[in-house]
C-alpha cells in the first residue's frame, strides 16, 4: 500500500494529514512541503507575529504530533513533477508512490513587472514575515502597495508601532474584491483616523530605493515598501501533469480533480459553489481546512455529501475584527444595519453578512446560511 501523499504542508495540507488520522485512515501518510520547519499558520504573520516575533506560537502542531500520528513530514522538499500513469510524486531524484494524491500547493504573491519591483518586500511566508519584521526596525516611512486584507493588516501594525504609513490602492476602494462599498469606506475612515494616508484609484508605476511613483505622477517616499497586490494559485504541477486548470486546479463537488486519484484543496483549488453556481477559488483558512476534512472523509469512508460549507473570513485591523459570512457577488446589493454591519442581498436572499467586532451576528449568520434553505432578509432578522 502506497497510501496518501500530500503536496504542500500549509494550512490545508496539514489538516488533510491530521483529518485522515482522525477519520481512522491507517495507511501511510506523507506530507511534503517546500518551506522548511513545521507546518504553521499564516494569519498571524500580518498581525501578532509582526509585533511579538514569536515563531513558536505559529506552529499548527508540535513535532511530536507527527510522530504520534505516524505522519511522515518531509519539509524543505519541493515536489517537481507528478507521474500520473505510475502514480508517483517526483522530488529531485526521489520518487514517492501514492494511492491517492492531495494537491495543497496554495498561492504565491503576484509581482507585477514594473520598474524597481525588487525594492518591495513580500508577506506570504514566515521567512517573508521575519524579513519584514527586521526591516520595520529603524525605518520611519512605510509604503504599502495594495489595500487588501494583508496590506491593511500590515499597515495597521506599522502605524501602531509609530511608523508613518501610506497605502496606495489602484482600485477606487479598499478590499474591493471582498466587501461592500460601505464597509470599504468604514475601513478607509478608520485607517485615516489612525493617521495612515490612504490613496485610492492610483496604481504604482515605478519603485526605487526611496519610495514609489503612482500613475497620477504622485510620489510616495518610503524607507520600506510592502507589496501586497494579490496572489496567483500554484497550479503548475497540476497543469504539467495534464489536470484541468482554470483560475486554480479544477475540482468537482467532492474536491476531486479530473483524475480520480488526485484531489485538490484550499487556495489552489477552483471548485463549484452550490450557492452562486459559479466556479470559485477562496483564499481562507476556513476553505482550506473544510476542504481537507471533506477529502479525508471521502478517502476513508467513500463519497460524501457534496461540498457545501458556508465560506467565512476574518481580518484584524487595529482593534477592529472584520468578519464576513457567506460570499457576495459584485452585483449584489448592500443594506447597512444600524450597528454598521452590512448585509449583501441577491433579491431577497442574503449572500453575505459583514460585521465589525460583532461575533454574535457573524455566528448567527453562518449558522442560518448553513441551513437547508437559503437565508432570506426576513430569516436574517428573526430573533436568535
Ligand atoms: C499574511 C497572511 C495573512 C492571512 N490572514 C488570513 C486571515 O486572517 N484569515 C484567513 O482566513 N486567511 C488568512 N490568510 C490566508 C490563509 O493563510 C490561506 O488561505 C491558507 O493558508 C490556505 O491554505 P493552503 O493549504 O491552501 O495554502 P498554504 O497555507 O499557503 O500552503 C501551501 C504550501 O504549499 C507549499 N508548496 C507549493 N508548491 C509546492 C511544491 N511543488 N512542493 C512542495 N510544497 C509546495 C508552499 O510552500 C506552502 O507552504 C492569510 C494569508 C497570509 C499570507
Amino acid at each position: 500500500m502506497s497510501g496518501v501523499v500530500i503536496i504542500g504542508a500549509g494550512q490545508g495540507g496539514f489538516q488533510a494529514a491530521a483529518s485522515l488520522r482522525s477519520e481512522g485512515y491507517s495507511g501511510p501518510v506523507l506530507l511534503i512541503g517546500e518551506e522548511a520547519g513545521l507546518p504553521y499558520q499564516r494569519p498571524p504573520l500580518s498581525k501578532t507575529y509582526l509585533k511579538s516575533g514569536d515563531e513558536g506560537a505559529l506552529s499548527l502542531r508540535p513535532a511530536a504530533f507527527y510522530e504520534t500520528q505516524n505522519i511522515t513530514l518531509r519539509t524543505g522538499l519541493r515536489a517537481d513533477r507528478i507521474d500520473r500513469a505510475r502514480q508517483l510524486v517526483i522530488c529531485g531524484d526521489t520518487e514517492f508512490p501514492y494511492d491517492h494524491l492531495i494537491l495543497a500547493t496554495g498561492t504565491r504573491n503576484l509581482r507585477p513587472s514594473i520598474p524597481g519591483i525588487e525594492h518591495a518586500l513580500d508577506l506570504r511566508t514566515l521567512a517573508d514575515a521575519a524579513r519584514l519584521r527586521g526591516a520595520l526596525d529603524g525605518v520611519q516611512r512605510v509604503g504599502v502597495i495594495g489595500g487588501g486584507f494583508i496590506g491593511l493588516e500590515f499597515a495597521a501594525v506599522a502605524r501602531s508601532l509609530g511608523r508613518d504609513v501610506t497605502v496606495a490602492e489602484a482600485a477606487p476602494r479598499l478590499m474591493a474584491r471582498a466587501v461592500s462599498p460601505a464597509m470599504s469606506e468604514r475601513f478607509a475612515a478608520k485607517h485615516r483616523e489612525m493617521g495612515t494616508e490612504i490613496i485610492l484609484n492610483d496604481g504604482v508605476t515605478a519603485l526605487d530605493a526611496e519610495g514609489f511613483t503612482l500613475s497620477s505622477g504622485r510620489r510616495v517616499n518610503a524607507d520600506l515598501i510592502l507589496l501586497a497586490a494579490g496572489v496567483r494559485p500554484n497550479t503548475e504541477l497540476a497543469w504539467e501533469a495534464g489536470l484541468e486548470v482554470a483560475n486554480g486546479i479544477l475540482v468537482n463537488d467532492q474536491l476531486l480533480t479530473s483524475d480520480p486519484a488526485i484531489s485538490a484543496l484550499g487556495d489552489c483549488a477552483c471548485f463549484p459553489d452550490h450557492r452562486s453556481h459559479h466556479l470559485i477559488r477562496l483564499e481562507s483558512v476556513q476553505a482550506a481546512a473544510d476542504h481537507a476534512r471533506l477529502i479525508a472523509k471521502r478517502i476513508v469512508h467513500g463519497p460524501s455529501a457534496p461540498y457545501h460549507s458556508v465560506p467565512w473570513f476574518w481580518s484584524d485591523q487595529a482593534d477592529w475584527k472584520l468578519q464576513i459570512a457567506g460570499l457576495a457577488g459584485p452585483e449584489d446589493s448592500a443594506e447597512i444595519l444600524p450597528d454598521g454591519s452590512v448585509i449583501r442581498l441577491k433579491g431577497d436572499i442574503v449572500t453575505a453578512v459583514e460585521t465589525v467586532n460583532n461575533a454574535k451576528v457573524h455566528m448567527m449568520a453562518r449558522k442560518r446560511m448553513a441551513g437547508a434553505t437559503p437565508m432570506t432578509r426576513e430569516s436574517f432578522a428573526a430573533p436568535v
